[in-house]
């Protein structure tokens, strides 16, 4: 491989100061298509801007770091612009199968689900994965065991929207050029110290039936250990699950003494060594937020005490 034509990653950093509650969201990395217009941005801004008020708001009133978490993406899964919860990405059956994952960093508990079809808000599948059951992760729970965990079940007709469909035409007649927007995550850090990561997404339109990419993944899409890093990937998932990505964001500020901005910078470099690209949130414990990516743009937004930036 010419590694002169890998993409170069791009860091921001996502606070000035290493400690004190922070929240770092993303919706997707990806190149900016022909749909993206100033009108689209100022709705991805809006809505990220939303989800920090929503997680923030319950960081400063001392919430644990996954409540914030989980109120960030549930008002992300609730906006039909990204590619989790209503506005999911279609399956090349044209249906949703959405994938969630929660994560803790103080106590190394998770919970992950994938091939949700009704659950609205696939963020409280994981969670409650997480907090109801000894194990975790399911595969495509039912609606009697998701109403049995208190999930709010919606139809089909919820999560498809005309964007969506549209999408699905123009993958299947262009021979699968594979939609990169939209998924979902969030990482925070609380006012104990306390680090999370979730993420939701709705997988990568036209995608075979049954795939599953890394969101769910511990390890690959998501991941939180309190000694290290809460991390929240997006992108080819294929290529975040084969170099185990944000594990190995972990492993190298665990093992290989590397800071947050270089073992981000670093395991996107091995993300393109296998044709994927996208971008990842990652928080320690003690440090500064990262926001990363190797793709064209991707959509993130942050807040902390000394203020924040969204990036539509
Ligand atoms: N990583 C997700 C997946 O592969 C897609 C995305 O981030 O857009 O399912």
């Amino acid at each position: 491989m010419n590694e002169a034509a890998l993409p170069q990653s791009t860091v921001h950093i996502a606070q000035a100061d290493p400690d004190g509650i922070l929240l770092v969201i993303h919706a997707g990395a990806g190149n900016r298509g022909k749909k993206d217009t100033p009108e689209r941005r100022a709705q991805v801004e809006q809505d990220l801007n939303r989800a920090l008020e929503a997680g923030y708001a319950l960081l400063e009133q001392g919430a644990p770091a996954e409540d914030a978490v989980c109120a960030a993406i549930r008002v992300m899964e609730d906006a039909p612009e990204f590619n989790a919860g209503r506005g999911a990405a279609l399956t090349s059956e044209g249906i949703v199968s959405m994938d969630s994952c929660l994560m803790t960093g103080v106590d190394g508990e998770v919970g992950s689900a994938c091939g949700l079809t009704t659950s609205k808000n696939p963020i409280n599948v994981a969670r409650a994965i997480k907090e109801k059951t000894k194990h975790v992760m399911f595969a495509k729970p039912g609606n009697d065991l998701l109403k049995e965990w208190g999930i709010e079940l919606c139809d089909s007709e919820y999560f498809i929207t005309p964007a969506r469909q549209e999408s699905l035409r123009e993958a299947q007649s262009n021979g699968d050029e594979w939609e990169k927007h939209g998924t979902i995550g969030a990482v925070a850090r609380d006012a104990e110290g306390n680090i999370a990561a979730g993420t939701s997404t709705g997988g990568i339109t036209n995608q075979m039936h049954g795939r599953v990419g890394d969101s769910p993944l511990p390890g690959c899409g998501t991941f939180a250990n309190q000694s290290t890093v809460a991390v929240s990937c997006t992108g080819i998932g294929e290529a975040f699950i084969k170099v185990v990505a944000a594990h190995q964001v972990s492993d190298r500020v665990r093992f290989s003494g590397e800071n947050v901005e270089d073992a981000a910078t670093a395991t996107l470099d091995e993300v393109a060594a296998h044709h994927g690209d996208g971008g990842m949130i990652v928080l320690p414990a003690v440090g500064r937020g990262v926001v990363a990516y190797n793709s064209e743009m991707m959509n993130f937004g942050y807040r902390s005490a000394q203020g924040g930036k969204v990036q539509g």
